[in-house]
């Protein structure tokens, strides 16, 4: 049977439609969610990053605000910046853009945000809460692979899930949420000995490593379910041809821009499997989608809501 694509672009969509018509509702009692989006510096990844979130908030009805400190910032300059956020009324979600510029602390700068307005999860008393399972603002990437998974009817009780990588941002609190959810889980890592026997172990594999193509179709087990979150940047035909070789679309796509992108499970293993998300189209539409869902949960948990 072929495998069926978990299509994020389209889980995205619902996702944002509910946080419109949720967001319509807070207005009718005269509340307006409020991001901040701070981006720090003109790296273009996170220009195009920050633009998404706040066309987003423009689409769905939240105010936003975007505030754009210089490149050479300094930690002092930021805390201080922060600080005017965190008092903000008309602000109930703080984001910074990561990655920032190396003189400014990005540990020291994201624990100063108050815990009700960290709306990416990153705060060590929301990572805590999510660890303990109460209620938390929980990192949106994580978050939206659990909305995938349910939203799709993939069950997660009792089932082993393995994830390879044990970031903050991804790998660690998809593994708590997913234990919350009663899967079985196993982390892997770098120094993970024989990796192709527990990942062909998974009935669900969440692969967030950042190597392109890193799961071959042997570390699979037939018929699972794979949850890419890779976003790798392919710039050569000799590495095109080892993931998409007979792919004729892409191949399209790749003559005339001259890059593609390619997650970290090779597109072979798709094959194997019974269920997967793409590259791109999977995983990555949910990120905005559950920061807008973030915002308008903290817009209502800071007002008792
Ligand atoms: P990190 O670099 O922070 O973490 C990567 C993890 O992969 C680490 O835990 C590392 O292990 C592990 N790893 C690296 N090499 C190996 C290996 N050979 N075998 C087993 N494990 C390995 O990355 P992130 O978690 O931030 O991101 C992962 C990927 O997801 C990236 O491609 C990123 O671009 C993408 N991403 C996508 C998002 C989206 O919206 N779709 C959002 C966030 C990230 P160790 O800890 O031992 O070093």
């Amino acid at each position: 049977m072929a495998p069926r694509v978990l299509d994020g672009v389209a889980i995205a969509a619902t996702i944002r439609k509910e946080v419109a018509e949720e967001v319509a509702r807070l207005g009718r009692q005269g509340i307006r969610p409020g991001l901040a989006a701070v981006l720090v510096g003109n790296a273009p990844a996170s220009q195009i990053y920050v633009r998404s979130k706040v066309e987003a908030c423009a689409e769905l009805g939240l105010f936003s605000d975007l505030i754009a400190p210089p490149a050479e910032v300094t930690t002092a300059e930021m805390l201080d910046l922060v600080a005017t956020l965190n008092s903000r009324d008309d602000i109930d979600g703080i984001l910074i853009q990561l990655p920032l510029p190396p003189q400014v602390d990005a540990k020291i700068l994201l624990e100063a945000v108050a815990p009700e307005k960290d709306v990416d999860g990153f705060h060590p008393m929301n990572a805590g809460r999510l660890l303990a399972g109460r209620p938390a603002l929980a990192p949106c990437t994580p978050a939206g692979i659990i909305e995938i998974l349910e939203r799709s009817g993939i069950p997660v009780t009792g089932q082993h899930a393995v994830v390879v990588g044990r970031s903050d941002i991804v790998g660690k609190p998809v593994a708590m949420l997913l234990l919350h959810r009663n899967a079985t889980v196993t982390i892997c890592h770098s120094k993970t000995r024989s990796l192709g026997e527990i990942t062909h172990q998974a009935d669900i594999l969440v692969a967030a490593i950042g190597r392109a193509g890193f799961i071959t179709p042997e570390m699979v087990r037939l018929g699972a379910t794979l949850i890419d979150v890779g976003i790798n940047r392919i710039t050569t035909r000799e590495e095109f041809d080892r993931f998409f070789l007979g792919d004729t679309k892409r191949a399209a796509v790749f003559a005339k821009r001259g890059s593609t992108i390619v997650g970290d499970i090779h597109p072979q293993a798709f094959e194997v499997a019974g269920a997967y998300t793409p590259v791109p189209g999977g995983v990555g539409p949910l990120t905005i989608a559950m920061l807008m869902a973030n915002t308008v949960r903290a817009a209502k948990m800071r007002r008792g809501l």
